[in-house]
């Protein structure tokens, strides 16, 4: 038989890598806003068309390139900001890898023009599948343009995976004001569709910061700022009353990079403790600057996440810098700022941070300067518990899908239970006795008499499988009736946010939640579903875009699958609720009219049923 592996063209391998790098206008949007940023520009103006779907351009007054610079930048492995191994770990710069452009010049048209101060004439050049078709001198300012046109055009299975023009534009913004926090000293514009949205004058990072993210914080914001020989924390949190039910205003940047990172996160929010609801998240924009060598940044191909050589120290400095700073506005009543044996004794406290390294700064020192520059500031007593668990914190509660509905329900329903017969599917014979008296069980669990035994119903899961089947209808065609609210209420949100829930407003229309736009970031509750209590619906709303968010990832769900799921488990009666007899009932006779009245979306059993065969094999009868 002949051989059969050939090497692939040019062109596929090139759009196969760019993949990793440009997976939708926003990634181009990052790459260029960084390069910009990288040659030192001042003033950094970003357009956009049509969501970044038919145009993208970026345009610097920064060092520009001269005409064979112009030419190899479009090169993978390219790049003027590494020269070596060694280089990786002294990144001062945001690329490094050389394969931004390649990859967008793999899956658009573009078209450059640059000049450096010292060249006459400038240089165009036009781009199309990584063939350069065009290239002539040209005039214009010192600096770089850069015009990334149809992305996609030549991947057609790509291009239909970009989300709407509402959702494309919420990742642009996202990236924008990623850049833009990260370069208080640089100008920057966003204009979109010719409508300039973002206008940001160099200034203060505080500045920077109420620009972005709204006036609301000015007087909101408390700062962080803590220095040591091994890394600086700097920034700002906001005070206990910014905190939200959405995860929308943090952000966390290291060596001007923005990362994400549930791990630190979580050491801000366990900063914050007591101060502020559980299911609240706390408001932060903060600045973490190290030695280069003390991370790696190149362990993701958007350089997203990064990997700190002592993530444990990181950690337990964020935390302490951060309730340091409530500390000191007094908006912590009585921080107890104690030392702890158990850090202490770490490792990395108690060794230098790379024995390989002579010139890495032994931590006992490190720990020393860093508790002496603020007397007050100690690392608290029950660190160890809180990195133990940080894990638990992040990850996903169970109730999370899982299973799409159907398949994996019947094992989980019965997962439980192997003597307790749980039933399947909608049992047949199952009949609740109609004069039964129900009792409530712990405001948890209803007790139903069956003709065969009874039945313990989780009020809460039992609720959402209702919920569940009743928006799903209502997403597919019975649109639920909307009651008018008396008074609306304003909804304000962050600037990511806004695009995210002019998505959904259609949805949740059908489902009876009557939202409009009401201009600059606020929208209006006009009406809600009528089976809803009102006077929680601008919480309802927030926790719903929240929810929404830690969904988005989640490709198995189309957007109204995703909508019900979030709303029928927000809007369920909570364990814990005490219900009357005619609740109760109203809640069991309604869950055995729903089509699969045995498990939740997600999978959990609804209710048990206890036969009275079992019953009597357990009393040895
Ligand atoms: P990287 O940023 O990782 O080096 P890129 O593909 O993004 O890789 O860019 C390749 C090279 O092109 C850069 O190293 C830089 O020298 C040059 N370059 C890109 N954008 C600009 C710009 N806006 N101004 C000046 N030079 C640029
Ligand atoms: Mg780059």
């Amino acid at each position: 038989m002949a051989d059969i592996i050939q090497l692939l063209p040019d062109n596929i391998a090139n759009q196969i890598a760019a993949g990793e790098v440009i997976q939708r206008p926003a990634s181009a949007v990052k790459e260029l806003l960084e390069n910009a940023a990288d040659a030192g520009a001042t003033e950094i103006r970003l357009f956009i068309n049509d969501a970044g779907k038919a145009q993208v351009q970026v345009t610097d007054n920064g060092n520009g390139m001269s005409e064979t610079d112009a030419r190899m930048a479009f090169e993978r492995h390219a790049t003027s900001k590494i020269r070596n191994i060694e280089d990786l770990f002294r990144i001062k710069t945001m690329g490094f890898r050389g394969e931004a452009l390649a990859s967008i010049a793999a899956v658009a048209q573009v078209e450059l023009k640059t000049r450096r101060e010292e060249d006459e004439l400038g240089t165009y050049i036009e781009i199309e599948n990584s063939q350069v078709v065009k290239q002539e001198p040209c005039a214009c300012a010192v600096g770089t343009s850069i015009i990334m046109k149809n992305l996609f055009f030549n991947v057609p299975a790509r291009r239909n995976f970009l989300k709407s023009n509402a959702a494309e534009m919420r990742h642009i913004v996202d990236e924008f004001i990623r850049v833009a926090m990260a370069f208080p000293g640089i100008f920057f514009s966003l204009t979109s569709n010719g409508q300039e949205v973002f206008h940001l004058e160099s200034g203060s990072l505080k500045q920077r910061i109420v620009q972005v993210l709204g006036a609301s914080y000015n007087a909101r914001l408390v700062s962080v700022n803590e220095e040591t020989d091994y890394m600086n924390i700097y920034g700002f949190v906001g005070k206990p009353e910014t905190a939200r039910k959405t995860r929308g205003d943090q952000y966390f940047f290291v060596n001007s990079r923005f990362i994400r990172s549930a791990y630190l996160n979580h050491a801000v929010n366990s900063a914050f403790d007591e101060m502020i609801a559980k299911d609240s998240f706390p408001s932060y924009v903060l600045y973490i600057d190290l030695d280069p060598s003390q991370i790696d940044i190149n362990v993701h191909p958007t350089k997203q996440e990064i990997k700190f050589e002592d993530e444990k120290i990181i950690y337990a400095f964020v935390q302490a810098a951060v309730k340091h700073a409530l500390a000191q506005f007094s908006i912590a009543p009585s921080l107890d700022f104690t030392l702890n044996a158990e850090i202490q004794g770490l490792d990395a406290v108690s060794k230098p941070f790379t024995t390989d390294k002579k010139d890495a700064a032994s931590s006992s020192n490190l720990f020393k300067t860093f508790t002496q520059k603020n007397q007050a500031h100690f690392i608290e007593g029950n660190e160890k518990s809180e990195l133990k668990h940080w894990k638990e914190f992040y990850t996903p509660d169970q109730s999370t899908p899982q299973s799409p509905e159907g398949g994996g329900d019947m094992q989980s329903a019965t997962h439980n239970a192997q003597q307790l017969q749980t039933t399947n599917y909608k049992p047949q014979t199952l009949t609740v006795l109609p004069d039964t008296t129900l009792l409530q069980l712990h405001n948890t669990y209803i007790i139903a008499s069956t003709n065969s035994g009874f039945l313990l119903v989780h009020q809460q899961l039992a609720h959402e499988r209702i919920l569940y089947e009743r928006y799903g209808m209502a997403a597919h065609g019975q649109q639920m009736a909307t009651q008018q609210s008396l008074f609306p209420v304003t909804l304000e949100l962050a600037g990511g946010d806004v695009a995210l829930l002019t998505d959904l407003l259609p949805d949740l229309l059908s489902i009876g939640y009557q939202v409009e736009p009401f201009g600059n970031n606020s929208f209006v509750i006009q009406g809600i579903p009528a089976d809803i209590f009102p006077g929680n619906e601008k919480n309802a709303i927030e926790l719903l875009i929240e929810q929404f968010k830690h969904f988005s990832s989640d490709i198995k769900f189309s957007k109204r699958e995703k909508l019900v799921r979030c709303l029928a488990r927000q809007q369920a009666i909570k364990a814990g609720q005490s219900l009357t007899q005619k609740e109760m009932l109203v809640l069991v006779e309604e869950l055995f009219t729903c089509s699969s009245p045995n498990v939740t979306p997600t999978g959990s059993p609804t209710y048990l049923e206890f036969k009275e065969d079992y019953l009597d094999r357990m009393f040895g009868r």
